[in-house]
C-alpha cells in the first residue's frame, strides 16, 4: 500500500508546519502537481513524488458542460463512479452539488439514484475532494466555489459523520471558507439526525425532501416514511427551526397525477402555513427506472399559485442554474449517457422562463 503523506513526513523528520503549507497549497493554491508547491524544498517534492503519493484519493474521469451546468464524473480508489455538479448561476454564485454515498439505500420510488443498489458511504475526504475538483476547474476563471448543496447521490443523514465533518471543513478558513449559510444539506427525513444537525454549531441550512402532504401518499412515494412518519418528521423540523432560527426549505417534486393536484396543494398549505417554510417545487425528471410522468405545465403553475396566494413562500426550480435537485435526482453514477442527459436538460428548458407572469397552459411537457 502507498505510504501516507504523514508517514513520509515522519520518516523524514519533516517539521509539522510543512503539513500546513501542503494544506494551503492543495486547498488555496489549488495545485495539481507537487512541483507547484512554492514553499517546499525540491528534495521534499522529489521524495513525495518518489513515494507516488497521490494528491487526491479520487480521479477526475470527465467533465461535461451543458449550458450553465457542468457534471463531473469522478472515480474512487476502489473503482466506483460518482457525480458532482457545478451550477454557474447568472449572478456570482458557483454552486456545487455533492454526492455523499455511492447510490442510495432509501429507495424513493421516483429517484434514479435510489433505484440502483447502494454500495458504500463516501469518506469525508471524498466529499471534500468533489469541491476541490470543481475549484480547480474554476481556477482559470479566478473564481471560487461559493455554495455547496448536499443534493447529489445518497442520503446525507445516513452517513452523518463524514457529512458533518466535510461540512465543517468546507466552512473552515483553512480549507474552502464557504459561508455556512451557503451550505445546504437535503434529507429524505432521517429524523434523529435532524436533531443532531440542529446542534452542529454553524449556520448551515436544511432542506427536507417532503414530496407529499400526507403520510399515506408520502409512504407510497418514499418508503422511509414508514420508518420516520410525517408527524415525527415535522416535529423534528419544528425543533430545528426553534433551535437555529433558520427557515427550512421543503422540496416537493411534482409528479403528473400523483401529488400535483389542487387537493395536494391544499393539504400542503395546511401542513406548512404555521411553519417557517419555503417550498421548492421541482418538476419530476423522467428516467428509465420509474413509470411516473412529468406534470402538466398548467398544473405546476396552478399548484404554485395556490401556495403563493395563501402566503406560502414558493419557488419553482426553473432556470438551468437553479435546477439542480432535478438533475441530482437523475444521478446514477455512470459515465454520462447522452439519452439521459437529454431528459434532464429538456426539463430545464421547459422551465427556463418567467413563470411568475406567464400561464400559457401549454400541453404536457415531453421528456
Ligand atoms: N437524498 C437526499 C439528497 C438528494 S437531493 C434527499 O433525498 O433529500 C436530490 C433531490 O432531488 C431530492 O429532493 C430528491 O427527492 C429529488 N429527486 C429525486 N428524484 C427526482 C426526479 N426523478 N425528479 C426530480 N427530483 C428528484
Ligand atoms: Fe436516496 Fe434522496 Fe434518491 Fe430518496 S431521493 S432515493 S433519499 S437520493
Amino acid at each position: 500500500m502507498t505510504q501516507t503523506i504523514e508517514e513520509l513526513f515522519q520518516e523524514n523528520k519533516v517539521p509539522k508546519f510543512r503539513l500546513k503549507q501542503l494544506q494551503h497549497a492543495i486547498y488555496k493554491d489549488l495545485i495539481t502537481d507537487y512541483d507547484e508547491i512554492s514553499t517546499f524544498p525540491q528534495w521534499l517534492k522529489d521524495k513525495i513524488k518518489e513515494a507516488k503519493i497521490p494528491l487526491t484519493t479520487m480521479e477526475l474521469i470527465e467533465s461535461h458542460r451543458s449550458g450553465n451546468t457542468v457534471k463531473f464524473v469522478l472515480k474512487t480508489h476502489d473503482g466506483h463512479f460518482i457525480e458532482s455538479v457545478l451550477i454557474e448561476h447568472k449572478d456570482e454564485r458557483k454552486t456545487v452539488c455533492v454526492s455523499c454515498q455511492v447510490f442510495c439505500a432509501v429507495g424513493c420510488k421516483f429517484c434514479a439514484t435510489g433505484a440502483n443498489q447502494y454500495r458504500r458511504n463516501l469518506t469525508t475526504e471524498e466529499i471534500v475532494e468533489q469541491v476541490l475538483f470543481v475549484s480547480r476547474y474554476l481556477k482559470h476563471q479566478e473564481v471560487r466555489v461559493t455554495n455547496v448543496v448536499y443534493m447529489g447521490m445518497g442520503e446525507p443523514f445516513l452517513t452523518y459523520k463524514p457529512v458533518s465533518e466535510s461540512l465543517l471543513m468546507l466552512n473552515s478558513p483553512d480549507y474552502f471558507n464557504i459561508g455556512a449559510r451557503h451550505i445546504v444539506v437535503s434529507t429524505s427525513g432521517i429524523v434523529p439526525r435532524i436533531y443532531d444537525y440542529a446542534e452542529i454549531g454553524i449556520q448551515a441550512k436544511l432542506a427536507i425532501s417532503l414530496h407529499a402532504p400526507n403520510q399515506k401518499l408520502r409512504s407510497e412515494m418514499m418508503p422511509i416514511s414508514d420508518r420516520y412518519p410525517l408527524d415525527d418528521l415535522m416535529k423534528a423540523c419544528d425543533y430545528f427551526v426553534e433551535k437555529t432560527g433558520k427557515r427550512i426549505s421543503y422540496e416537493y417534486v411534482l409528479i403528473g397525477n400523483v401529488n400535483d393536484q389542487i387537493e395536494h396543494a391544499r393539504e400542503l398549505v395546511e401542513l406548512l402555513i404555521d411553519r417557517k417554510a419555503h417550498v421548492n417545487l421541482l418538476v419530476y425528471n423522467p428516467h428509465e427506472f420509474a413509470d411516473y410522468k412529468m406534470p402538466m405545465e398548467k398544473d405546476v403553475i396552478a399548484f404554485r399559485n395556490y401556495l403563493k396566494t395563501r402566503g406560502i413562500e414558493v419557488t419553482i426550480r426553473k432556470s438551468m442554474g437553479d435546477d439542480i435537485s432535478g438533475a441530482c435526482g437523475q444521478l446514477s453514477g455512470k459515465q454520462l449517457d447522452k439519452k439521459k442527459n437529454k431528459a434532464v436538460f429538456a426539463q430545464r428548458e421547459f422551465f427556463d422562463g418567467d413563470l411568475e407572469i406567464k400561464d400559457k397552459s401549454k400541453s404536457p411537457a415531453k421528456a
